[in-house]
């Protein structure tokens, strides 16, 4: 097995490391304490071809394989997660999605949009009913015509105030459960879509988190994505890969959590000598380590899987499960390193600890990834 990574993939993730220290770390206090990152920041990940990541050129995207994507994924993570969730968003769930499932209408009309951050896209599935069942989702959308209707309300859209498109899940047809779901595109300005900025969030605070509200939001039926009924299909393709992406960026939580202990604990004294120099500290540093890799190894795993064209999903649970979890647990343990100054935001312990928090939530649980790994390895369901 060959964990190399090749000149092109180490380029990327130089570049992505670059871009970070210049245009995200010195701005990450201020973003998280002011609810929102710097909106300009969009474009210039547009620009460096962040959005356009394993999107094909012809479409206005970079092109790269998915471990470049995830290493800069990782990179963004590292330097400030509610960064990493635009991308992960905009490029991971929607215009990853639109290239997979779209008419060539609708590739040209969204991809070279939101490839260059001209377009933010969200992803609208889950509703204030409906989170883990999103299968239940009540959302309906009733054929007119030639339009389709759209009425319902959907909850925690990440970039939802921001977003140029919605990538929309509604039941448009009387199939129980998720056979009846459709996927749509919706552009955001359409009369009848309002949206309300949810304050209050633990953690990711620079994002815009968002519920929006639909009331006779009227679009053709070509704005469907994919067919009649293959919403949920659609929606879970885009989440399998979403969920290394959340992984990707859980890595980067952890390296960051990796990275502050270390040099801390090389500058801080007590009892007359660095706290490097105290075992139980380099307890807390050590497992923090072993996090990061073998959240790393889990997440290159999957995507080494997708670029061979292999079965992944599964993979996918697991990767978000471990990696998701495992920065929980490094952020807390660098906060420890940090002692009392790991409570306050001027050190960079307490806001990766909020940020990873939500990764265990997202996209799916901990415990629904259980139960997708539990389903592949028993054959049984136990939703
Ligand atoms: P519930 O489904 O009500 O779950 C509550 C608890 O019950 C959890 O512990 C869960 O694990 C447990 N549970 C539920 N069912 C089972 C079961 N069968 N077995 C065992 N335990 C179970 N959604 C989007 O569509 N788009 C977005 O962009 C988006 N961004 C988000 C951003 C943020 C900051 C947050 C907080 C959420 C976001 N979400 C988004 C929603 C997110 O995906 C949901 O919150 C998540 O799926 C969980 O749903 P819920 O909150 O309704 O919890």
């Amino acid at each position: 097995m060959n964990l190399e990574l090749s000149d092109e993939q180490q380029a990327v993730r130089r570049l992505a490391k670059d871009f970070v220290d210049r245009e995200i770390a010195p701005n990450v206090i201020a973003w998280d304490r002011a609810e929102e990152v710097d909106r300009s920041i969009v474009k210039k990940l547009g620009e460096v071809g962040f959005l356009g990541l394993t999107v094909d050129e012809e479409y206005g995207g970079s092109g790269g394989d998915h471990l470049a994507y995830c290493l800069v994924t990782e990179e963004l993570g590292r330097g400030d997660s509610s960064v990493r969730g635009i991308v992960s968003v905009s490029l991971g769930l929607v215009a990853k999605t639109i290239a997979a499932w779209g008419s060539e209408d609708q590739k040209r009309q969204w991809l070279p949009g939101l490839t260059s951050g001209e377009y933010v896209g969200c992803f609208g599935l889950t509703e204030p009913g409906t989170g883990s069942d999103a299968g239940n989702l009540s959302t309906r959308a009733v054929r007119d015509g030639d339009d389709y209707v759209i009425n319902g309300t959907k909850m925690f859209i990440t970039n939802g105030t921001w977003a140029d498109v919605v990538l929309l899940f509604a039941r448009s047809t009387d199939a129980p459960g998720h056979k009846g779901v459709s996927a749509f595109l919706v552009p955001t300005d359409t009369p009848g879509l309002t949206r309300r900025t949810i304050h209050g969030k633990l953690g990711l605070r620079g994002q815009a988190t968002a519920e929006l509200a639909l009331e006779d939001v009227r679009v053709p039926a070509s704005a469907m994505l994919g067919e009649e009924g293959k919403g949920f299909s659609v929606a879970m393709s885009a989440l399998a890969k979403g969920r290394m992406s959340v992984a990707a960026g859980c890595v980067g939580i952890a390296q960051a959590a990796l990275d502050a202990a270390v040099k801390y604990a090389g500058e801080r004294e007590q009892f007359g000598k660095s706290i490097a120099q105290h075992q139980l500290v380099q307890e807390l540093i050590s497992d923090i380590a072993v996090d990061v890799d073998a959240a790393r190894l889990l997440t290159w795993r999957v995507a080494d899987l997708i670029d061979r064209g292999q079965p992944f999903a599964v993979e996918s649970s697991k990767a978000k499960l471990f990696a998701s979890e495992a920065a929980v647990r490094a952020a807390n343990n660098a906060l420890q390193v940090f002692g009392g100054y790991g409570y306050i935001d001027e050190y960079p312990a307490g806001k990766l600890l909020r940020d990873a928090r939500v990764m265990t939530l997202y996209e799916g649980t901990s415990q629904i990834q259980k139960l997708l790994i539990g389903r592949a390895l028993t054959g049984v369901s136990a939703f």
